[in-house]
């Protein structure tokens, strides 16, 4: 496998498609943090004025270190700004903070793709951590060429397709978010040509995760396909 330049080629394009998807995020974040709004709030206010107007009061909001590490924790009940979303008023700042406050929303209203993605994570985990010890297994059981490969291979792959479904997930959950948000923002937080900044920039962050998904879909047919389950290898 190792020296399969298919592999290489599957991996390759996955790296340069996330990459790209980041690189895309980071300067459209650069970009748009030097833009800022009209109303002079903070990043902070706005996602508190905006949890205000959907009713939601049991949502805390805290400042965290780094750079887009903006997050909510549906444990705690935490919005986690980065610092520069935090106390920023940019229009980059305004759409990172309605896109969590989304996930708030999301999250006190039941909405039900989040849930199902919260479920999902311990059976990703461990269909990540043992997936790659099957496919290993399968491969020297010879793969789709012993009955035994053939069980083997189809576990593995069953395994490692937990963690394509937890990014296949991700999409509508990080769509909506986005979507929620910058409903949240029209009209009372921005104006039309801020608005569509904010716009800008969550359509670039959505990017990274459709490049996660294709990632993690491209190594799935890879190794379905080297496994002898895909292309017509198979035992006869
Ligand atoms: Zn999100």
């Amino acid at each position: 496998m190792i020296f399969d330049p298919l592999y290489w080629i599957v991996i390759g394009a996955g790296i340069a498609l996330s990459l790209w998807a980041s690189a895309v995020t980071k300067s459209r974040f650069a970009k748009y943090s030097q833009i800022g709004t009209r109303s002079h709030m903070t990043g902070a206010q706005v996602a508190r004025a905006i949890l205000d107007d959907n009713g939601i009061r049991d949502v805390r909001i805290e400042p965290v270190r780094g750079s887009l590490t903006d997050h909510y924790d549906p444990r705690t009940r935490t919005l986690r700004l980065s610092e520069p979303v935090y106390a920023g008023s940019s229009l980059a700042a305004f759409g990172v903070a309605a896109h969590e406050v989304g996930h708030a929303i999301q999250h006190a209203r039941g909405y039900a793709m989040l849930k199902f993605r919260s479920a999902w994570v311990p059976v990703a985990n461990l269909g990540s951590g043992l997936s790659m010890f099957v496919i290993l297994a399968a491969f020297f059981m010879g793969g789709a060429a012993t009955a035994m490969g053939e069980t083997l291979a189809w576990a593995g792959i069953a395994l490692f397709a937990t963690t394509t479904v937890f990014t296949l997930v991700t999409l509508p959950v990080e769509f909506d978010a986005s979507a929620r948000a910058l409903a949240c923002l029209r009209g009372r937080y921005v104006t039309d040509t801020e608005y569509d900044g904010a716009k800008k920039v969550l359509s670039a962050a959505a990017m990274t995760y459709v490049a996660a998904f294709a990632t993690s879909l491209l190594t799935l047919l890879y190794w379905a396909m080297r496994l002898g389950l895909l292309g017509g290898r198979s035992r006869d």
